[in-house]
């Protein structure tokens, strides 16, 4: 079985890779007091049969990361009779991953709970470095707690059945894992994106560990965001500004971090940081991906003044992780009119 050994400061724990975690995690589960899978009305319909134990079931979709559903599962695992010793298994993408993972940290205390992440996005990104939290009508994930899971269980052969679109999102992360550190993981996916598509496991299997492995090295350093993590934002800045724009309703999270990518490999070569080169080759990457670039329904206004509420901004200027080269990036802090500025030649063009 192939594991790797994530170092977060609160806790190691393994990422478990392949075909045989099903049969390993039904292994772990039977050493806990008490085991219950929770999933959505999706996932559970393929896949809950390999995890033969009490199934929790709730609706897809982002609407189920809320304190109502909080509520429901505290109730549902305290009529299971679990202990403190119990374990819970996260069984889905990264709604169900987010909302498992908070509930398991308030419910008597802290009880334990793994991840079986089922998307792409959850696979590469949300399943590993412990966050976790649900949102309101105030604003997106803005309640939660780092709160690290005993184990994190993928098999990539699950994403055969998922949704194209769920493809297009993860590759958001996968590219990204690529420009902020491994220049040749950016060449190997970018030039094999097809092959995500088709879901070739000798292709997407190897890749999705490298982004792992580059997650969990970067969270291990910096396990809350202040430092090293920071950089897991490329793209991100842009991203969530065009999400909160368009008020969450016309990009996935990947594909608005696919955009934002685009936007700032574009402003760190009008700032003279990224040769044209790697531009055009970020720029080739992106063009692979089947996502229309629909900046126009994005209004400019609007849109600064998401740019201004990003959490990483300090000392009135907005944070740009930005590429240097493909596999190299760095923090830079603009003003909003240089970011204005910027936008009005690149969107002029
Ligand atoms: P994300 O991981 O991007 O946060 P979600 O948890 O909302 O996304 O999952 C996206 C959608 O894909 C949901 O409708 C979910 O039920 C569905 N889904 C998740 N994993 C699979 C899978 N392996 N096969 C088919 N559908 C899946
Ligand atoms: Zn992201």
């Amino acid at each position: 079985m192939d594991r790797l050994l994530i170092q977060a400061p609160s806790g190691a724990y393994h990422l478990h890779f392949g075909p045989g975690i099903w049969a390993e995690l039904g292994e772990l589960a039977r050493s806990f007091d008490g085991v219950v899978v929770v999933s959505d009305q999706n996932v559970a319909a393929l896949y809950a049969h390999r995890l033969p134990f009490p199934l929790c079931v709730l609706e897809p979709g982002e609407g189920t990361k809320s304190f109502d559903q909080v509520a429901r599962l505290v109730d549902q695992w305290a009529e299971l009779e679990l202990s403190r010793y119990s374990l819970v298994v996260a069984l889905g993408g990264g709604v169900i991953g987010d909302l498992v993972g908070f509930t398991a940290s308030l419910f008597r205390r802290g009880i334990s709970y793994v991840q079986v992440p089922t998307t792409l996005v959850a696979q590469v990104d949300s399943s590993v470095g412990g966050k976790t939290g649900i949102n309101t009508p105030r604003g997106k994930n803005l309640v939660g707690a780092f709160y690290q899971p005993k184990g994190v269980f993928i098999d990539p052969a699950v994403l055969k059945t998922l949704p194209r679109r769920e493809i297009t999102n993860g590759l958001g992360e996968v590219l990204k894992y690529g420009v902020i550190q491994d220049g040749a993981l950016f060449e190997l996916v970018s030039r094999s994106i097809p092959a995500f598509y088709q879901v070739a496991l000798d292709v997407v299997g190897p890749v999705i560990r490298r982004c792992v492995e580059i997650k969990g090295a970067i969270v291990a350093a910096d396990e809350t965001d202040w430092g090293l993590r920071r950089i897991l934002n490329h793209g991100h800045t842009f991203g969530h500004a065009l999400e909160q724009a368009t008020g969450y309703r016309v990009y996935r999270h990947g594909e608005a971090v696919l955009l934002g990518m685009f936007l700032e490999a574009r402003l760190a070569h009008y700032l003279g940081l990224l040769p044209a080169a790697s531009l055009r080759e970020i720029e080739a990457a992106l063009l692979r991906v089947q996502l229309e670039y629909r900046f126009d329904q994005v209004d400019k206004q609007t849109l600064l003044r998401a740019l201004g509420q990003d959490k990483k901004n300090r000392a009135g200027a907005i944070s740009f992780i930005l590429p240097r080269e493909i596999g190299k990036v760095e923090e830079v802090l603009l003003s909003a009119a240089e970011v204005e500025k910027f936008w009005d030649e690149v969107m002029g063009a």
